[in-house]
C-alpha cells in the first residue's frame, strides 16, 4: 500500500493451497482492519493528483500495464494454474487473456471516452466516484480484479483491492504490474486477508465512496445493506443459475456440447455458467445422451481441475447427493471422489437427468462442475422454467431462427445472453437482474460506474 509491501500491522499470515497437490504454496499477509485504514488513507491521499490527472495519461499507464501483462502471461498463468488449479491450457488461454483483454480495452476507452459533454446551456462532466473498495472472488482471480481496478483507474478513482483468500498471489504479481506501470504511489493499494476481518472492514470503511463486490449473493447482501445505511455507492455481481435454452430447431449437439463445456470449463465455478440446460421434450432423451458422452470427455486431474478447497468440494458433493435425494437420476459422474485420485479437491463432472425445475440442485448455485437437465413442454413453458429462479445473470439461447432466439432472450429476466454460441465480447456490459446484482462490469457501462456527474449551467 502506498506504493511499498507491507507486513499485516498484526503480523499474521495466510497459506495459499494448491487444490491439485493441497500442500502450502506460499503465504501472504493476513491484513486486519488497522492495514485496511492505512490502505484507505493513502488511496485517499493520492486521490486529488490522479483524479486532476488528463484521460489520456490514465490510459497509458493502462496500456502500459496490459503490454506487461502480455509479456508475464507465462507467470500470470503459472500463478493462477497454481493457486486455483487450473490446467495449464486453460490457466492461459482464460485466465491470463481475458484479463489482457479487458485491461486493453479500457486503456481504449480511457482514451476514448467524453469525460465532458454538453447538454444545451450546460457542460455535464464526468467525475471519479472517489476512492473504492474492491472485494473479488477467487473464481476467475486476475479477471475479477481488472474488471473493477481497469475501469476504476481510467475513471480517475484509486483503489484498495481485498482479493480472495485463497487465491491472493495473482493480485500481489498484478501489484507489482501496476507499479512497474508507472501508477504512482497510493493509487492502488492491496491489502490481502480474510473476508470476514479485511474484506469487512473495507466493506465498512467510511471512508471509501464505493464498494465494488463480486462473491456470494449472502455476503453481497450484507454489503448491499451497509452501503444504504451510509448512503454510500455499492456495485454487486453476485450468484447465477443461468439457463442454457435450446429451442426445437435449434442444432442439438452442437449446443449440447458448447453447453456441457460451459459449465465444466474453470470445474464449473463461473457464475455466469449455463447450470440449467433446458430441452424440449420430445429430444429430452437424445440431449441426456450426448451430455453423458461429452461429460466422459472431462478427466479429472486432466481437462478438468478441481474446484477450489476442501469446503467447495464438501458443498458440490453435497449438492449432488441432494439431487438424488430429491430424485433426479444422474447420468455421468456423481459424489464420489474420481477414482484413483485420493488428494486434490476434485469432483467428478456431474449430469443430472429427470430434473424438475423447483430441486434444489435446479435452484440453487452448486458452483462446481454440475449441469441439470430439464425437459419443457412449450416455448412458454421455456420461459417460465428459464425465469423461474432468484437469478439473472446470465444464458443462453439456441435455436435455427435466430430471429426467434432474440425473441426469446428478450423475454428473458437476465443480463446477459448469448445466443447460438455468442463469443465473449470484453466490451459489453456484464451483470445481474434479479438477487445476481446489481450495476454493470466491463465496457462503457462498467466504466459509468465508477464516475458521477456534475453540471454546470450558462
Ligand atoms: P464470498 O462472498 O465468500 O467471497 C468473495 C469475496 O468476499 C472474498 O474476497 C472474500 O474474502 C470476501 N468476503 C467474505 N466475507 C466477507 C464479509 N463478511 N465482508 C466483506 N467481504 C467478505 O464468495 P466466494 O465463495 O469466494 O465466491 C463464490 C461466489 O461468488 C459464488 O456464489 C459465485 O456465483 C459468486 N461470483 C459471482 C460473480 C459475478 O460476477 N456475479 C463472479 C464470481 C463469483
Amino acid at each position: 500500500m502506498g506504493g511499498q509491501w507491507r507486513p499485516a500491522a498484526g503480523g499474521d499470515r495466510i497459506d495459499v493451497i494448491d487444490p491439485v497437490t493441497e500442500q502450502v504454496l506460499g503465504q501472504v499477509a493476513a491484513g486486519d482492519a488497522r492495514d485496511v485504514d492505512s490502505a484507505v488513507g493513502a488511496a485517499r491521499a493520492a486521490l486529488p493528483g490522479w483524479a486532476a490527472t488528463d484521460p489520456v495519461e490514465r490510459a497509458a499507464v493502462l496500456a502500459a500495464a496490459r503490454d506487461l501483462m502480455v509479456a508475464g502471461r507465462g507467470g500470470i498463468a503459472a500463478t493462477v494454474g497454481a493457486e486455483l488449479g487450473a490446467p495449464p491450457a486453460f490457466a492461459a488461454a482464460v485466465h491470463a487473456d481475458l484479463p489482457i483483454a479487458v485491461m486493453g480495452s479500457f486503456a481504449a476507452l480511457a482514451a476514448e471516452h467524453p469525460f465532458e459533454e454538453r447538454v444545451g446551456n450546460s457542460r455535464v462532466f464526468q467525475e471519479p466516484v472517489g476512492v473504492v473498495g474492491a472485494i473479488t472472488p477467487w473464481n476467475y482471480p486476475l479477471h475479477q480484479i481488472v474488471a473493477k481496478v481497469a475501469p476504476a483507474l481510467a475513471a480517475g478513482c484509486t483503489v484498495v483491492l481485498k482479493p480472495a483468500e485463497d487465491t491472493p498471489l495473482v493480485a500481489q504479481l498484478f501489484a507489482a504490474i501496476l507499479d512497474e506501470a508507472g501508477l504512482p504511489a497510493g493509487v492502488f493499494n492491496l491489502v490481502t486477508g480474510l473476508g470476514p476481518v479485511a474484506g469487512q472492514a473495507l466493506a465498512g470503511h467510511p471512508d471509501v465512496d464505493l464498494v465494488s463486490f463480486t462473491g456470494s449473493t449472502a455476503v453481497g447482501r450484507r454489503i448491499g445493506a451497509a452501503a444504504g445505511g451510509a448512503v454510500k455507492r455499492v456495485a454487486l455481481e453476485l450468484g447465477g443459475k443461468s439457463a442454457n435454452v435450446i429451442l426445437p430447431g435449434a442444432d442439438l449437439a452442437r449446443a449440447v456440447n458448447v453447453g456441457v463445456a460451459n459449465v465444466f470449463a474453470n470445474s464449473g465455478q463461473t457464475c455466469s455458467a449455463w447450470t440449467r440446460m433446458l430441452i424440449d421434450a420430445e429430444r429430452y432423451d437424445e440431449a441426456v445422451e450426448i451430455a453423458a458422452a461429452a461429460a466422459a470427455k472431462y478427466v479429472p486431474g486432466e481437462r478438468l481441475g478441481p474446484v477450489v478447497n476442501a469446503r467447495q468440494r464438501e458443498r458440490v458433493r453435497g449438492y449432488i447427493r441432494q439431487g438424488v435425494a430429491e430424485g433426479a437420476r444422474i447420468v455421468a459422474g456423481g459424489p464420489e471422489a474420481p477414482e484413483g485420485m485420493a488428494t486434490g479437491y476434485f469432483v467428478r463432472p456431474t449430469v443430472f437427468a429427470d430434473v424438475r425445475p423447483e430441486m434444489t440442485i435446479a435452484q440453487e448455485e452448486i458452483f462446481g462442475p454440475v449441469v441439470v437437465l430439464i425437459r419443457y413442454e412449450d416455448e412458454e413453458d421455456a420461459l417460465r422454467i428459464a425465469n423461474g429462479t432468484v437469478y439473472g445473470l446470465a444464458g443462453a439461447v439456441w435455436g435455427a431462427d435466430e430471429d426467434a432466439a432474440v425473441a426469446f432472450a428478450r423475454r428473458m429476466d437476465t443480463g446477459q445472453v448469448d445466443i447460438n454460441g455468442g463469443r465473449f465480447n470484453p466490451k459489453a456490459p456484464f451483470g445481474g437482474y434479479k438477487q445476481s446484482g446489481v450495476g454493470r462490469e466491463l465496457g462503457a457501462h462498467g466504466l459509468a460506474e465508477y464516475l458521477q456527474t456534475k453540471s454546470l449551467q450558462f
